[in-house]
């Protein structure tokens, strides 16, 4: 046990008591770096790998920090309380926790050491090695599906999707539980054909009964000018109440049970 608390990892944020990224309520470690730029990524600060400064309120902040598997699990055990009542636990997300292998493995295995229920939220975008070694360890898995398109899925995240498509199927063949999300994205993969290609494919998956579609928003607009980035989605507007309630009668209609929201 004290190897696997010895790991070191590189993290920018633990949220506690969160209540939309996998059951019950969770301690949310958020990963350094990240292999995709998503135009909308409101986390601009988990992309780069490397520590940054970032302005916030006027004031110039440090993004990230080394860590030990220790380190986070001590935090995480504080709301051990919390995760028993409500069937919470830990939820790894980023950045995308699966470029940091060593240090998510060792992680999620002390978790499960610990009765700590582990759930991550992935772009699926790793090689099926690492995938293989932390889905044991693994209660939930949240995988982002953003376009069936390779061409379009590379032009709005700077990577094609055949490898993400392909994981995908892999996971679901082997993990617990898979839920697939959808970042709904205007002029990206808000229509009704996309939406029902993304739900015909998740419904085409082993053991996968669940899809949330995550309208997109504008919070993490101010991060980019904190950063010295533009902004690349410009004014476009999150989607209406209206549209996400007709997206999610199109992802019923392949049998899902169909969420708004995480
Ligand atoms: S996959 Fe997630 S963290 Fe990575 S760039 Fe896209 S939205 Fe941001």
């Amino acid at each position: 046990m004290q190897d696997l608390l010895d790991v070191k990892g590189r993290i920018f944020d633990i949220q506690r008591f969160s209540t939309h990224d996998g059951p019950g309520v969770r301690t949310i470690v958020f990963l350094k770096g990240c292999p995709l730029r998503c135009r909308w990524c409101c986390n601009p600060e988990s992309q780069s790998y490397e520590i940054q400064q970032m302005r916030q309120g006027g004031v110039m902040k440090t993004i990230g920090r080394d860590v030990t598997v220790g380190d986070v699990l001590k935090e995480v055990l504080q709301d051990r309380p919390y995760y028993r009542r409500s069937g919470g636990g830990m939820t790894l997300s980023g950045g995308e926790s699966l470029w940091q292998p060593d240090f998510t493995e060792a992680l999620l295995k002390a978790c499960h050491e610990n009765g700590v229920n582990t759930a991550i939220e992935t772009t699926g975008f790793a090689d099926r090695a690492i995938i293989e070694r932390c889905l044991p360890h693994l209660d939930t898995v949240l995988m982002d599906i953003k376009h069936t398109d390779s061409r379009k899925h590379e032009e709005f995240t700077t990577r094609p999707n055949e490898a993400i498509l392909q994981n995908a199927r892999l996971i679901a063949e082997k993990a617990k539980k898979l839920i697939i999300r959808v970042p709904v994205i205007p002029g990206f993969n808000d229509t009704t054909a996309e939406i029902d290609a993304i739900a015909a494919f998740a419904a085409s998956l082993p053991n996968v009964n669940e899809i949330h579609l995550l309208p997109y928003h504008r919070m993490g607009r101010d991060k980019y000018d904190g950063l010295d980035r533009p902004y690349l989605m410009g004014d476009v507007q999150p989607p209406t109440a209206d549209h996400m309630n007709g997206l999610k009668l199109v992802a019923e209609r392949h049998g899902l049970i169909t969420r708004i929201g995480g």
